[in-house]
């Protein structure tokens, strides 16, 4: 498909807002789409130029843009300057100050390479030769394919689509119907590149989707924990079942092939340059390949003390790893594994992968296993919880023995409960910001005095609204948030979002905070959970956090959270 074709259809939704329309839209733009072409044009829809475990950045700041206009169009830097500062979308500028008329035919492979190019320069006079690269490309594109490209390049294409409607779109472009995207699903939970996926069913057809296994190096997105609040409620659920200690460090999946390790987080960002100790240890252990997954701790050597998050993720900040980890050192608490050699294990029941952890790992200071009994007694679980506790660690995950490793889900194959859970919600949750509210009173000088928070729909995949924070940020964090959020300002509600409540300025849905609250209440204010009118609501949040940069917004809590917390708040006061 040419490019410039590619850019209509994206006019066409960034007017809409429905998601079958969107659905119908890009699958028509699949369908059109060649089998060489599939995987830069589904990345290029999900706003980026490779997932983000490829590690690739255009590493392109506003100024390079507006000088790559300048030159591409041969205009003063200044012209442009004030046109951005009038209009404020570089994009725009760029399609009204082009003179080019595209008669190359450009299609999306050309402008990928070129991309790519660009993201590929590094060093000494880096940023002259991104600005030469990216000039010359829009040079010679049409001014509609320059305004996509620049936006793109910015990180502000905001076409609002999750990836739950990309893959609903390739299903109906291909099989002709909607259904085949659990398929889809179950290939991308397994390897976390969905422009991949599609290339295999464009070359494999549904058979190779059906046949998709895991493979090293390429991240397998997380199983998740559903959450219950006593002991009782967990062997009801599951019966027999492992519980394992839950500790409060940073998840991280650690693939080994040959001699190369990598770790990869929740998030599935490659993170193997903040785990030199672990990749060491993990390079020793004899085997081809190799999927691990586990939560990654500081912990004092002479106490042997294991530190809370604050401390560990620290290591994330900070610039001197190799010193931080002689002062702080890292400890891998391993849960799971998926890939030994040649046996993929995703499949096989938990006792059986733990069976062949215990067999591959002894404990040593820089990989452990995390402690875990079997049992089908309340008490054991209460009297293994509470020791759990006071060894300083948050609380268990209940494992069903014969689970599958639930790539990419949240069920009651894993089971979390934390102190928490046993007072009236005291659990933190995460929440995704979609507007502001401008500071009034003493804030007016932050410029911004409260967020519009809202939670993940993940049958809708919008964001509903659930509650308005305004305290917990510090007088420095009010004014970064005004900074960063406005920076991903746009001038309407964005298609993914649904709220009643109408902030003053509405951001794209993409920072995730944890708040506390003192209840759940039904409202109709909020659009979380809505039915007939009543939706959730948060009764006094505060922010616990600022943002979380493990989490991207769909990783935010959603509405089937809140309700089950919400019944569980009930269950506890009924207690009490
Ligand atoms: P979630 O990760 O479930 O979205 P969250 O970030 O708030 O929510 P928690 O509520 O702390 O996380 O619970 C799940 C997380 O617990 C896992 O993602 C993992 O990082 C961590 N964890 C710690 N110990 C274990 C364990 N033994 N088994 C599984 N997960 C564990």
């Amino acid at each position: 498909m040419r490019f410039e074709e590619l850019c209509n259809y994206l006019l066409k939704l960034e007017k809409t807002s429905k998601r079958l329309e969107m659905i119908d839209i890009l699958s028509e733009v699949f369908s059109k789409t060649k089998k060489e072409e599939i995987n830069y044009t589904v990345n290029f829809i999900q706003e980026q130029l490779l997932p983000p475990f490829y590690n690739i950045q255009l590493g392109i700041a506003d100024k390079m843009v507006e000088k790559a206009i300048a030159i591409a169009y041969n205009k003063p830097v200044s012209r442009i300057l004030e046109e951005y500062k009038k209009v404020g979308d570089l994009g725009e500028i760029a399609e009204k100050e082009s003179n080019t008329s595209n008669n190359q035919k450009t299609d999306i492979t050309e402008v990928y390479s070129k991309l790519l190019k660009i993201a590929k320069i590094s060093g000494e006079g880096s940023i002259d030769e991104k600005i030469k690269e990216l000039s010359e490309l829009i040079a010679n594109i049409s001014p509609i394919e320059s305004k996509f490209v620049i936006r793109f390049v910015m990180g502000k294409l905001r076409l609002g689509v999750g990836e739950a409607t990309i893959m609903e779109a390739l299903s109906k472009a291909r099989t002709g119907s909607r259904e085949f995207k659990a398929n889809i699903e179950r290939a991308f939970n397994l390897c976390s590149d969905l422009g991949y996926v599609a290339e295999v069913l464009y070359l494999k057809g549904e058979a190779g989707i059906n046949k998709f296994e895991i493979s090293a190096m390429k991240p397998i997105r997380p199983a998740l924990a559903e959450r219950l609040g006593s002991s009782k409620e967990i062997l009801e659920k599951m019966g027999k079942c492992a519980i394992d200690q839950k500790l409060d460090g940073f998840r991280a999946q650690v693939h080994k092939k040959a001699k190369e390790v990598r770790v990869f987080s929740r998030n599935l960002e490659d993170i193997t340059h903040f785990m030199p100790e672990i990749v060491e240890e993990v390079k020793k252990i004899d085997c081809q390949d190799l999927i691990i997954d586990g939560e990654a701790l500081t912990y004092d050597e002479n106490t042997n003390v294991l530190y809370p998050f604050q401390i560990t993720i620290q290591r994330k900040r900070k610039h001197n790893v190799e010193e931080l980890s002689q002062e702080l050192p890292l400890r891998l608490f391993v849960f799971d594994i998926m890939l030994y050699n040649r046996e993929n294990m995703i499949n096989e029941p938990y006792i059986k992968r733990r069976e062949l952890l215990d067999k591959l790992f002894s404990n040593t200071k820089t990989i452990s296993k995390t402690k875990m009994i079997i049992t089908d007694d309340e008490k054991e679980i209460d009297k293994f919880f509470d020791l759990t506790i006071e060894e300083g660690l948050e609380g268990i995950v209940a494992k069903r023995l014969d689970s599958p490793y639930s790539a990419g889900a949240r069920n009651f194959n894993w089971i979390k409960m934390k102190r928490s859970y046993k007072s009236k919600l005291n659990d933190t949750i995460d929440l995704v910001i979609l507007g502001y509210f401008k500071g009034r009173g003493q804030r007016a000088g932050f410029g911004l005095g409260a967020v519009l928070a809202g939670v993940y729909d993940s049958k809708e995949d919008k964001f509903k609204s659930i509650t308005k924070v305004g305290s917990g940020f510090s007088e420095e964090q009010f004014k970064q948030l005004f900074k960063i959020l406005n920076e991903i300002k746009v001038d309407n509600k964005p298609a993914r979002v649904d709220s009643i409540m109408q902030p003053d300025v509405w951001v794209v849905p993409k920072y995730v905070i944890a708040v506390k609250a003192d209840e759940i209440t039904r409202s109709p204010t909020h659009t979380a959970g809505m039915k007939d009118g009543i939706g959730y609501a948060l009764r006094f949040p505060r922010a616990v956090t600022f943002i979380r940069t493990d989490k991207k917004a769909e990783d935010a809590n959603t509405v089937k959270d809140i309700v089950e917390m919400y019944g569980q708040q009930k269950n506890i006061s009924i207690k009490n």
